[in-house]
């Protein structure tokens, strides 16, 4: 089939993509999605007490504001619903062509256009192609000795095992990070005992979650105004307050440390777990993460905070490099996901059939994260460099969708078959991105995270305001392009 535009991905960024082309007048399009449903991370992820971090006024598009959420961080069942009213209230179901994967994609320079091989065997000529895979989709298993010999049940966070019960089994969690503080607390309400196993403490503020109550649900439904000036409270609170974490000057910094110690010690009684909880380096290098409940966790009888490396994993238990020895029934391992690499399970073929694995080999970099020198009329939504510490990353996807319909739309005016960042733009922007996060913490030596690879280059991260992003986008600058 022929079509004008194929979105890969029906997430959030997918569905995003979806309304704006059709806003634009764009009817001619076809979303691609590998899984039966909607959703994206939303649909995958379902560990017990997953939900988002981000407060819900701002973790949901300006375009499609709704009232289905009980507390102030939406519960992941409750995005998951978002997701399908998107794909609903959106008219995208006609669009989208589920249990249906991009496995190839090569673009075709004497046509002008890509030709999709899809995992079902069929052809797509699509003249613009349009990535929405997202960053956090490829489940990483920690490379331990014996990880494989586990006898039990042993299982990714992302990749939750419904079908069994924890009660009263020995459940050990490896990793202590964004998805394991939202996990632990559920699975030691039924566990007979659960250890975590803690590589590093996280820095950790106080979530300060509620339920949203029918009265203010009614009042943010009649009083639109109030509703606005809620979400711009808040976006602009964590745009500037938030941000000042990731800012590498040390009174930022010393501001957030010490409201997480403060939290810390309201939370747990025990000086010696304290130690334990108390990151050695800044705040800010890794996520920062906010949970009321993760502490208290800690401290149950059935719960143990394993801190030494761990050695190896046998058939029944986790061992440590200090000797100890935790028998296991199940373990599960919320350890994160193949982030730096970029490795798609598409496999995307530019001008000369130089494939974007090999270009991003080195370094992963694209144009304001969205284009990439040598991938004609190929577009990405949360890519390279576009994820954030410290905002909602519905903002981002936005602001990326509108470019992208900027760039159709004026390809349809200027008569253009072609286009792609030059060479020199693409440098450029990003000698600028990497000099401003330079001076983020996540740039200290001493911090480590699943935003930079081990060379040090920060692929993951935009690196200041989300406003900076938004004028940065505002409009497409087509001398920055070769055209043809
Ligand atoms: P993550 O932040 O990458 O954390 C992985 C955890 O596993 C860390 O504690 C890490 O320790 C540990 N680990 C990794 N390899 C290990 C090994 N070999 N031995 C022992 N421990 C090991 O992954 P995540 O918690 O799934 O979160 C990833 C991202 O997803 C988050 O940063 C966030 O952006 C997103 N997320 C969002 C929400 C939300 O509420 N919106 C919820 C969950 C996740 P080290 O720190 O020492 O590496």
């Amino acid at each position: 089939m022929k079509t004008k535009v194929a979105v890969i991905g029906a997430g959030l960024g997918g569905l995003c993509m979806g309304f704006h082309l059709q806003k634009a007048g764009i009817e001619d399009f076809v979303i691609l999605e590998r899984a039966d449903r909607v959703g994206g991370t939303w649909r995958e992820n379902t560990y017990p007490g997953c939900a988002c971090d981000t407060p819900v006024v701002l973790y949901q598009f300006s375009f499609a504001p709704t009232l289905l959420w009980s507390h102030i961080f939406p519960r992941a069942a409750e995005v998951q619903k978002y997701t399908e009213q998107l794909a609903d209230d959106f008219q995208l179901r006609p669009h989208l062509r589920l249990n249906e994967a991009a496995a190839q994609a090569t673009w075709d320079e004497a046509a002008a256009h890509w030709r999709i091989t899809t995992t079902k065997g069929e052809i797509i000529e699509a003249e613009v192609l349009v990535s929405a895979l997202g960053q956090l989709n490829r489940p990483l298993l920690p490379d331990i000795a014996g990880r494989d010999s586990f006898a039990g049940p042993a299982f990714h966070s992302a990749q939750w095992n419904h079908s069994l019960d924890l009660a009263g089994k020995r459940v050990g969690v490896i990793g202590s990070a964004a998805s394991a503080v939202q996990l632990i607390p559920e699975v030691a309400k039924v566990a007979s005992h659960l250890t975590v196993f803690q590589r590093s403490p996280n820095w950790l503020l106080p979530r300060l979650d509620r339920p949203i109550s029918d009265e203010e649900k009614a009042l943010l439904l009649t009083e639109i105004h109030m509703a606005m000036l809620d979400r711009e409270y808040v976006y602009k609170t964590v745009e500037h307050l938030l941000w000042k974490a990731f800012e590498w000057t040390p009174e930022g910094r010393a501001a957030y440390q010490k409201r997480a110690l403060i939290h810390l010690e309201d939370q747990i009684a025990d000086p010696k777990l304290r130690e334990k909880l108390t990151p050695n380096y800044p705040i800010g290098c890794k996520r920062i993460l906010f949970s009321d409940d993760f502490y208290p966790t800690l401290e149950r009888p059935n719960v143990t905070l394993e801190t030494a490396p761990i050695s190896r994993i046998t058939s029944t238990r986790v061992e440590t490099a200090a000797g100890a020895k935790h028998e296991c029934d199940v373990l599960v391992y919320a350890t994160g996901f193949e982030t730096t690499g970029w490795h798609w399970s598409v496999n995307i073929e530019g001008r000369n059939h130089q494939s974007l694995a090999a270009a991003w080999h080195d370094a992963p970099e694209a144009y304001l994260g969205i284009a990439v020198s040598g991938f004609p009329n190929f577009f990405m939504l949360y890519g390279p460099n576009t994820n954030l510490g410290h905002n909602t990353i519905t903002f981002m996807l936005e602001r990326q969708a509108e470019y992208i319909v900027q760039a159709l739309t004026g390809m349809e005016e200027k008569q253009i078959a072609a286009m792609d960042p030059t060479p020199e733009a693409q440098a450029l922007f990003n000698e600028n991105l990497q000099q401003a996060l330079a001076k983020t913490t996540w740039a200290d030596p001493a911090c480590h995270s699943w935003y930079k690879r081990p060379d040090g280059r920060i692929t993951q991260n935009w690196s200041s305001h989300t406003r900076a992003y938004e004028s940065a986008t505002k409009t497409v600058n087509f001398t920055d392009y070769r055209l043809r």
